[in-house]
């Protein structure tokens, strides 16, 4: 199938319109945060974390707040941020996730996954941007 010429394509050989690496590239939020390697590791109960945010934390909120299309509040405390994180991790994928998805699944040639969360598809496309070798995190 030809290349599509109309479009300049991204680094990543997609669109930067919806390729989700430079979404996330774009963001500001730390890679790591965003890519999901930074996975709370505090097993606190988030009703304890009344302190604020940190800025990674604040950041990476942000960024899942633009995916989804809400508002970022930047009053919530650490421990409301943390039960916000979760729930939009447990979202149906997005479109830009879901067109990355296909077209990596196309390169590295598997079937793309289709029903994911957000938290899955991130780290699906996570995968097979380490078996194509592409930069990222
Ligand atoms: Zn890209």
């Amino acid at each position: 199938m030809p290349m599509q010429t109309s479009m300049e394509g991204c680094v990543h050989g997609m669109e930067p319109a919806w390729c989700y690496v430079c979404r996330i590239e774009r963001s500001g939020a730390d890679p790591r945060t965003a890519w999901g390697f930074n996975a709370w590791e505090d097993d606190r109960d988030p009703g304890d974390r009344s302190g604020p945010m940190s800025l990674t934390q604040a950041g990476y909120l942000r960024f899942l707040c633009e995916e989804f299309e809400e508002t970022f509040d930047p009053s919530l405390t650490d421990g409301q941020s943390a039960i916000i994180v979760a729930s939009f991790l447990d979202e149906p994928m997005t479109d830009s996730q879901a067109r990355t998805l296909f077209f990596l699944s196309q390169v590295v040639g598997t079937e793309p996954d289709t029903g994911l969360t957000y938290g899955q598809a991130r780290t699906k496309i996570r995968s097979l941007i380490a078996i194509r070798g592409l930069k990222s995190a």
